[in-house]
């Protein structure tokens, strides 16, 4: 869900003019330059992880960005929003949204222990591909917050959940998988992390200090135990499969298990405070891996303004596909200036090879990317 700030602007640039004193710009912030949003729609990007519950003004954003969305479902107990609820809004999004935004299902975590659980969740999932959800997510309550009668904490690789596991494969979806969460939510509180502000205001969400919470070694041991026990579920890890803080781990995860990408949702202050040459290297590295996305959310009342929200977006692009001068909480950022082939692939091919379907209903019918 939404609650890591991003906030990155481009600095003051200094321009120097034959002839002339060095000139001051003044920061270009916020939403794309008609340039650059011709670029940007030019690659037709796909974003991989938003939760949007409202069709306007989002629709209107998507068709001006030419952007894809996948529309994701969370089950949690404090949004007041059931599963019934949110698909039938999600759904309202999707048939409203000319082809660019498709479902992403979810399902009940907190009745694992009832009667006839997994089957009860198959029937729902499998309903909801019928109607065009191409993957489900699995939340982070899993392992963080839901326990088990005998007190200990239900992680992902339970029992109970391998038949719902087995039937999203079987039907060639793909499972969201968002465990566990940044190390900073099992360390002491620290304004410089980019999660202070989320974990200030989630206190439920923050781990430390809490008396025996598991760690978060112990959660995503349960992840890779799934992606080992399901090596024909495609599994993408959001928030960067929460591995932001290591990327050389990240990047072991990537070359053990094949059937594991990751989206890079509300994460950018992790790739940009990486030196620039690191992170050159390490998404031409496993530019077949990395997905491009949000996390934005938008939903009826949302205080959001379409700016605002375009703004996530250019800032996001400026940093991937610009030398641009950013900065990020006063410290200069450099853009990476990604070639035109490693920004097809994170932005859209990645997304079209890991979520078959996310493009079935494109208006235009211009998906040349192959499926597996
Ligand atoms: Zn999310």
């Amino acid at each position: 869900m939404k609650g890591f700030v991003l906030a990155v602007t481009l600095a003051t640039a200094v321009v120097t003019l034959p002839g002339q004193k060095p000139v001051a710009k003044r920061p270009v912030i916020g939403p794309f330059s008609p340039q650059e949003l011709e670029r940007f729609r030019t690659l037709a990007p796909i974003d991989v992880h938003a939760h949007v519950f409202a069709a306007e003004p989002f629709v209107g954003l998507l068709e001006k960005l030419n952007l894809h969305i996948l529309d994701i479902l969370v089950v949690d107990d404090n949004s007041h929003r059931d599963l019934d609820t949110q698909r039938r809004q999600a759904l309202n999004v999707v048939h409203a949204s000319h082809g660019y935004a498709v479902l992403c299902t979810s399902f009940d975590p907190y009745s694992f222990n009832q009667p006839g659980y997994a089957d009860n969740v198959t029937r729902g999932l499998n309903d909801d591909f019928a109607k065009g959800a191409i993957a489900v997510k699995l939340w982070k309550n899993v392992g963080m917050e839901i326990k088990e009668a005998n007190g200990h904490y239900l992680m992902a690789d339970n029992p109970v959940f391998a038949p719902i596991y087995k039937d999203i494969a079987a039907h060639h979806k793909t499972l969201v998988a968002h465990l566990a969460d940044p190390d900073s939510g099992w360390q002491p509180p620290n304004p410089a992390s980019p999660d202070y502000e989320y974990y200030r205001d989630h206190p439920t969400a923050y781990m430390y200090g809490k008396k025996v919470v598991p760690s978060k070694e112990e959660i995503l041991r349960a992840r890779d135990h799934l992606l080992e026990q399901n090596p024909d579920l495609r599994v993408v890890g959001a928030h960067l499969g929460s591995m932001e803080s290591n990327l050389e781990d990240l990047g072991r995860h990537l070359d053990k298990y094949p059937n594991f990408a990751v989206d890079m949702a509300a994460r950018m202050p992790y790739l940009e405070m990486q030196p620039r040459e690191t992170m050159i290297a390490f998404i031409t590295k496993y530019q077949d891996r990395l997905i491009y996305g949000t996390d934005e959310g938008f939903s009826a009342g949302s205080a959001e303004t379409v700016p605002e929200l375009e703004s996530v977006y250019a800032n996001d692009w400026r940093f991937f596909a610009t030398d641009d001068e950013l900065e990020y909480k006063g410290k200069p950022v450099e853009g990476l200036a990604l070639s035109e082939s490693v920004l097809r692939k994170i932005y859209r091919e990645n997304a079209a090879k890991w979520f078959p379907g996310i493009l079935k209903a494109d208006a235009a019918g211009s998906d040349t990317v192959t499926t597996p």
